[in-house]
């Protein structure tokens, strides 16, 4: 049963780590590694149960690998969750007891960032090990590449749409200011796009539309808003049933991970004409980032290679249309080519 569980995704490894001592309760996932060491964050969530947490630490970790293979990095895909308040399991204590779990995998898995643990969290982890990037004396804010990576990709897919990849004929609707959602926004400005803004955070929305020449959109009404381009930066599933048909765009592009509620929605985009960025190819620029800062990259490297993901994208679309699939197949097929293309023995045991 236990084994059932993560042979159909093809994870590699799970590892439980419990501290009664500190609190720590910990799953670190390592879904493939045929291309390097897996890399993924540390996600501190309150979990309903145990069993949530594994299925959203086998999931996110398998979307490491085809995020990694699909951007050409010799990473593979891992994840990790600690279980517990943000609040209460944040504990100097409890982070180097997850430091020295960590350091246990001997580098098969390398943490960093993600939802409630920030650059702060990885400074204690790292006094445990090397193997964690993202820290405060890292490469600098990745957020910003991924934004980069982001408007490379809006670029690619209006020139696939429009012949044209000039976005000062793009309308283009951001959900989301956020750390990515307002640099995206910013620099479509710059390059002199119409741009409409929507965040449930009211706040945001009044800050972002005082300084820049911006439209504002209601969260309810930001599906049905007529635009070239919707970009979602902010939340997973907001294409799905309910919003598939209310979408007035000729593109969905952003940085917002599981964008596609399921599966199937990708083919009900493409029905409707609609061209869609897989979320895990167009938003790889932070991950870039923390590749990087791991094998001894600099920032400036990572931006400028954050701007290969518009042609990366173009090369999916391309492929998508000469097997009449839509793009994230043809991302998966991408990704999964790499995979096996490689020659390392799986599972890359630590050899000493
Ligand atoms: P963030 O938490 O900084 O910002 C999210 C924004 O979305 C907030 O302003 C929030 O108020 C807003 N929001 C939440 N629910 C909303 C809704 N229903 N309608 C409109 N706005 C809503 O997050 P971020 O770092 O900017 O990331 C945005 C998305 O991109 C996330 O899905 C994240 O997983 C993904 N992503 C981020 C990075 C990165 O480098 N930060 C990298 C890859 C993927």
């Amino acid at each position: 049963m236990v084994f059932d569980s993560i042979a159909e995704p093809g994870h590699e490894q799970i590892s439980y780590f419990s501290d009664p001592e500190t609190g720590l309760t910990a799953i670190v996932a390592i879904h493939d590694t045929s291309l390097g060491p897996s890399l993924g964050g540390t996600r501190i969530r309150d979990y309903e149960s145990e069993e949530a947490a594994l299925t959203d630490v086998l999931r996110l970790s398998e979307a490491m690998t085809y995020k990694a293979a699909a951007t050409d990095l010799p990473l593979g895909g891992g994840k990790a969750v600690i279980i517990g308040d943000p609040e209460e399991v944040k504990t100097e204590d409890a982070l180097e007891a997850y430091g020295r779990a960590v350091d246990c995998l001997a580098g098969r898995y390398i943490t960093s960032v993600d939802i409630n643990s920030g650059a702060e969290e990885m400074d204690i982890v790292a006094r445990e090990t090397d193997h964690v990037v993202g820290g405060t004396d890292g490469l600098g804010n990745p957020s910003e590449v991924t934004a980069h990576g982001v408007f490379s990709g809006i670029r690619a897919c209006a020139e696939h749409t429009y012949g044209t990849d000039t976005v000062s004929d793009l309308d283009v609707v951001v959900q989301g200011l956020g750390k990515v959602g307002r640099l995206l926004a910013e620099e479509l400005l710059e390059h002199g796009a119409s741009v409409t803004i929507s965040d449930v955070n009211q706040e945001a929305v009044d800050e972002f539309s005082a300084a820049h020449d911006v439209d504002v959109v209601a969260p309810d009404a930001v599906y049905e808003e007529p635009c070239d381009v919707f970009a979602p930066c902010a939340i997973g599933g907001v294409v799905n049933d309910e919003t598939i048909d209310q979408l007035q765009c000729d593109i969905v592009a952003g940085s917002a991970n599981n964008v596609l509620k399921e599966r199937r929605h990708a083919d009900a985009l493409a029905e409707r004409d609609i061209l869609y960025a897989p979320d895990y190819v167009i938003n790889a620029g932070g991950l870039v980032t923390v590749g990087k800062e791991y094998f001894g990259g600099t920032y400036e490297e990572a931006y400028e290679e954050s701007e290969k993901i518009g042609d990366r994208l173009t090369e999916m679309i391309e492929r998508a249309e000469a097997n009449d699939s839509t793009v994230v197949d043809a991302a998966e097929a991408y990704a999964q080519e790499r995979i096996d293309e490689s020659d390392t023995v799986t599972p890359a045991l630590p050899s000493n």
